[in-house]
């Protein structure tokens, strides 16, 4: 048996986990009781990699109850004691970076370099919650009332219900995970059906090494059509932690407010990413972030570059130079550690890509970056002439197809910068800074790099967006507040005199 040994100088076990055709319910690892079964594959050589028996609404109501009974003791437990579970998590990661980067990239399609920016990703946000036990905070307010004493506590929320995504499927889960834990909730995840095990198997299998007691983690396996309405609709969550599309998370918001116990709902939802360019611009510097700012992992991240939004100075310019980048992007086996483009995820996200370049041509776009696609890889594709209308520019391209527009000035970057229903992630570039910052808050957005492409993502920053990019933080102090309460409790210490 492999050891290694973590930051404390123990030693870890690192034999590679297994039994991923079985989840964790109330504690015990077994499988979905629907009789229905899915085929775990690997996106770029079709490969079957686990089958799971789904889980069914018994099964998640077992879950659900299993949280509600275990959290009041996990809330009990010393906040030192949480905050060393979540740092031996962070330990286990650190010794098994090679199985998860692994997972990463035989489940997710993720090239090698996207997998170890998500383990990264993971492992930082664990970290950062380890210290979250310790930041929760009451208060004690004035009161008009002689003797009376007004405290607030700051209590956990109770069960949080995590539905991921599939792009960035344990960065996204544990993002939302691993502070609720560590401010003293239970959890139970429901992954993607295209990621169950980076989604939240591999997370229950690290949380369950690291001493997470039964119960306080349960994994629910199954599609959203067969199990997410009653994940969503089931009295015991308090908040639900969506992230996902917006289509999904408004149809999850609606059902949240028919549940027969109200809840909180926190929403991180898709994006359209502007990118704008302004005429003082480093062009080497715009594109090369913008290479990486629309391609890393296909295109596949909600925070990508969806739209470069050009200054008419440096257009031309700026479309031969960066087309001729993207075609020497290399597109292939995601292990491979030179690729750069590897599989989009699945055949329906495929197909949905392939709709929208059609539409682009015929439309009139002119494309100067593309290729024929093999399989599930799609080569990078490049429009440029587009404008703001076409439906390339208005919708969400979760995949290696991007936009150039052609603007005229500050003003109109700006306006086209905000002509979506989106607002999550930006970017502008500007050869003066304070100019750049101007811009920046004119981008009706949650976030804004100037002269940094719009991919990024910390575990102490407000990461979350405007319109109809979501409702909530997730991060920092931020995601304390969505899964921490207040809880008003005033003390008379002296005889109070009423009035009658
Ligand atoms: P999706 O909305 O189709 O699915 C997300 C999750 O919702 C999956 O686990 C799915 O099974 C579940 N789901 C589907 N129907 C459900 C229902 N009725 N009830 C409960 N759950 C249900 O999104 P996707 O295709 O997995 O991911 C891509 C989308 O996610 C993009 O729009 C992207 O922008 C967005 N996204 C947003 C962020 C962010 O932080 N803002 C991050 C990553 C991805």
């Amino acid at each position: 048996m492999a050891q290694a040994t973590d930051l404390h100088g123990q030693s870890v076990v690192s034999n590679p986990y297994d039994g991923f055709d079985r989840m964790p319910l109330n504690g015990q690892w077994r499988g979905g009781r629907s009789g229905r079964a899915s085929e775990d594959r690997n996106p770029y050589s079709d490969d079957i990699l686990v089958r799971i028996p789904l889980a069914n609404e018994q099964d998640l109501n077992e879950a659900y109850q299993a949280a509600a009974g275990a959290q009041p003791q996990w809330a009990a437990t010393l906040p030192g004691e949480r905050a060393a579970i979540l740092r031996r998590a962070a330990d286990i990661m650190e010794a098994r970076k090679e199985e998860i980067v692994s997972w990463l990239v035989k489940e997710a399609g993720s090239t090698r370099l996207k997998a170890n920016v998500e383990w990264d990703s993971a492992r930082a946000i664990t970290l950062e919650a380890a210290s979250a036990p310790y930041r929760v905070q009451g208060r004690i307010l004035p009161s008009d009332i002689p003797g009376k004493e007004n405290r607030v506590y700051r209590q956990p929320v109770g069960v949080v219900g995590v539905i991921s995504p599939w792009n960035f499927p344990m960065h996204l889960s544990n993002r939302s995970l691993a502070p609720a834990l560590a401010v003293g909730n239970a959890v139970v995840i429901k992954p993607a059906s295209d990621t169950p095990v980076t989604g939240g198997l591999l997370l229950a299998k690290i949380f369950e090494e690291a001493g997470l007691p039964p119960g306080v983690l349960s994994v629910v396996v199954g599609p959203g059509s067969l199990i997410g309405d009653a994940f969503v609709l089931h009295p015991v969550p308090r908040v639900l932690s969506f992230t996902g599309s917006t289509p999904v998370g408004r149809h999850i918001a609606e059902l949240a407010a028919k549940s027969p116990m109200l809840k909180k709902v926190a929403l991180e939802l898709g994006g359209n990413s502007p990118f704008i360019i302004l005429d003082d611009a480093d062009l080497d510097l715009a594109v090369n972030a913008a290479v990486f700012g629309k391609f890393l992992h296909q295109g596949q991240i909600c925070m990508i570059t969806n739209r470069l939004i050009v200054d008419g100075k440096i257009y031309d310019q700026f479309v031969e130079r960066f087309s001729a980048r993207v075609r020497t992007l290399k597109v292939g086996d995601p292990n491979s550690a030179d690729t750069a483009i590897g599989p989009i995820i699945n055949k329906s996200q495929f197909e949905g890509l392939m709709k929208h370049i059609e539409n682009a041509r015929s439309a009139g776009a002119r494309q100067t970056a593309g290729g024929n696609p093999k399989g599930l890889l799609l080569p990078p594709h490049v429009f440029a002439d587009v404008t703001p209308q076409m439906q390339i520019a208005q919708d969400e391209m979760f995949g290696p197809v991007v936009s150039v527009i052609k603007v005229t000035g500050e003003e109109e970057a700006i306006r086209v910068a905000n002509d979506t229903e989106y607002g999550l992630s930006s970017a502008v570039f500007s050869g003066d800074v304070e100019r750049g910052v101007r811009v920046a808050l004119q981008v009706k957005a949650g976030m804004t790099h100037v002269n940094d492409q719009p991919v990024n993502d910390l575990p102490n920053c407000p990461f979350g967006g405007e319109k109809n990019s979501g409702l909530g933080r997730f991060g920092g102090d931020w995601i304390i507040e969505e899964f921490t309460t207040d809880h008003w409790v005033s003390v008379q210490h002296q005889p109070r005199q009423y009035p009658f």
